[in-house]
C-alpha cells in the first residue's frame, strides 16, 4: 500500500480504536462493586443553589420542582442568586418565596452579570448547608427523591462530591442528542465505580461544602464550574461519582443546539486543558489521561484521517471513506461523528472566546 493510504488507514484506526478500547475497559469498571455505600437516611441540612439568568420561564416551576422533593423541609436552603436578569427572574423568585413561608429561599440580586462561576461563589459564600448543591433553572428534578438520593451518598466519608446522569428532553437533529447520552452514562458511571468521574453535570451536583470552599470555590477562569470543582474534590482523594439512581431530564435548546453544544465542548476542553493527570491518585490517573486524550487530541485524528485518505485517492483509501461515509446511515455514528466536530470547533472558538458569560438559548 502507498504510505498516504497507510498513513489514513493507520489514523483511522487510531481515532476509532482508542474510544472502543476505553469503552471495553470501562464495560469491565462496571460490573465492579463500588466500594461505597450511600445511606438513605442521611439527612444533613442542605443549600440548593441555582444561578439564573433571564430564567423567567423557568424559575417559578424550578423552586415548585424543589419544593416538592421530600426533603425535610426544615433542612433546606435555597438560595437564589440572579446576575441582572433583564426579564423578571429576581422579581418571580421572590413573590414564590413570599408565597411559601415554609420554604426558607432567599433572592441574591447581583448588580452586574460576571457569570455563572461567580455566582455560585455567591451563594457558596452565605451557604449554612454542610452539602452545597447546583443546579440549573433551566432542568427538572422528575424523581421527588432526588436530592435525598444524592445526598445519601455523601454519607460515605469517602465521597466528596455526586452527580446525576443526564437524559434529554428532546432529541436533537438527526437523533444525536439522545445517542450521545446513552453512551456517555455508560462511561460516567463506569468512572464513578473506579473512583471519580470528572465530568459532572450542572442539572444536579452535590459536594461536601467544606471540601468546596478548600479547594477555593467554582473557578472563574473557565466554564465547567460542576466538573472542574469535582475533578478537584477527586484530586485531593475523594471520590466524585455519578450515582447509578439518580436521573436528571436536560432542556435541549429549540434553536441553537450547534452552538450550543460547541459552547459546551468549549467549557470541557477548559477544564482538561486545566486538570492536570499527576495531581490525581493513582485510581483517578487512567481515566483522566484517557478523557483528555478522548477530548483535546483524539477529534483531530478524524479530519487528518479523511485528508490523508483522499488525498492517497488509491481503490482501498476509496474503499475506506465509502464505508465511513455509508456508516452515516447509523444513529451512533452520526453521533459520534457530531460529536468530534463539536470538540474540534471548539478549540478553534477556545483561541478567540472562552464563552464564560454567554447567550441564554431558549429551551
Ligand atoms: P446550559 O445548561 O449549558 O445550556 O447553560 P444555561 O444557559 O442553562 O446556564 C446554566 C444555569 O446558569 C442557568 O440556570 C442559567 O440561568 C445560569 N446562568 C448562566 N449565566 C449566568 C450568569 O451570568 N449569572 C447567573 N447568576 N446565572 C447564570
Ligand atoms: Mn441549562
Amino acid at each position: 500500500m502507498d504510505p498516504l493510504t497507510t498513513l489514513g488507514a493507520a489514523l483511522a484506526a487510531a481515532h476509532f480504536g482508542t474510544p472502543l478500547a476505553y469503552y471495553a475497559v470501562a464495560k469491565r469498571w462496571l460490573k465492579t462493586p463500588w466500594r461505597v455505600k450511600p445511606d438513605p437516611a442521611y439527612a444533613p441540612a442542605v443549600t440548593v443553589a441555582i444561578p439564573t439568568y433571564n430564567e423567567a420561564r423557568h424559575i417559578e416551576e424550578k423552586l415548585e420542582d424543589i419544593y416538592r422533593q421530600d426533603y425535610p423541609r426544615d433542612r433546606l436552603e435555597i438560595i437564589v442568586v440572579d446576575s441582572a436578569s433583564t426579564d423578571d427572574t429576581a422579581e418571580r423568585a421572590r413573590r414564590w418565596a413570599a408565597a411559601h413561608p415554609d420554604a426558607d429561599v432567599k433572592v441574591v440580586e447581583e448588580p452586574q452579570r460576571r457569570g455563572k462561576a461567580s455566582a455560585l461563589n455567591t451563594a457558596l459564600a452565605m451557604a449554612r448547608g454542610g452539602v452545597f448543591v447546583i443546579t440549573d433553572a433551566d432542568c427538572r428534578w422528575s424523581q421527588r427523591d432526588a436530592l435525598r438520593r444524592a445526598v445519601s451518598w455523601l454519607a460515605d466519608s469517602a465521597v466528596g462530591a455526586v452527580t446525576c446522569l443526564k437524559k434529554p428532553a428532546a432529541d436533537g437533529p438527526a437523533g444525536v442528542e439522545a445517542g450521545y447520552r446513552g453512551h456517555y452514562n455508560v462511561l460516567r458511571l463506569a468512572e464513578s465505580k473506579k473512583w471519580a468521574t470528572p465530568i459532572f453535570h450542572g442539572e444536579l451536583a452535590a459536594y461536601k461544602t467544606e471540601l468546596l470552599r478548600k479547594i477555593g470555590g467554582f473557578p472563574l477562569d473557565i466554564g465547567a464550574d460542576d466538573s472542574h470543582t469535582a475533578a478537584k474534590i477527586a484530586a485531593m482523594g475523594y471520590r466524585a461519582v455519578a450515582a447509578e439512581d439518580l436521573w436528571c431530564v436536560e432542556a435541549v435548546p429549540h434553536n441553537g443546539y450547534h452552538r450550543w453544544r460547541i459552547r459546551r465542548a468549549q467549557h470541557l476542553l477548559q477544564h482538561f486543558l486545566k486538570t492536570p493527570v499527576e495531581e490525581a491518585p493513582p485510581p483517578m490517573r487512567p481515566i483522566l489521561l484517557a478523557e483528555k486524550y478522548l477530548h483535546l487530541a483524539n477529534p483531530w485524528l478524524l479530519p487528518a484521517a479523511v485528508a490523508a485518505l483522499v488525498a492517497a485517492a488509491t481503490p482501498p483509501a476509496l474503499a475506506v471513506l465509502a464505508t465511513g461515509a455509508a456508516a452515516l446511515v447509523f444513529r451512533s455514528c452520526r453521533t459520534w461523528t457530531a460529536a468530534q466536530l463539536y470538540l474540534i470547533a471548539a478549540a478553534v472558538k477556545n483561541l478567540r472566546d472562552k464563552e464564560l458569560v454567554w447567550e441564554k438559548q431558549d429551551k
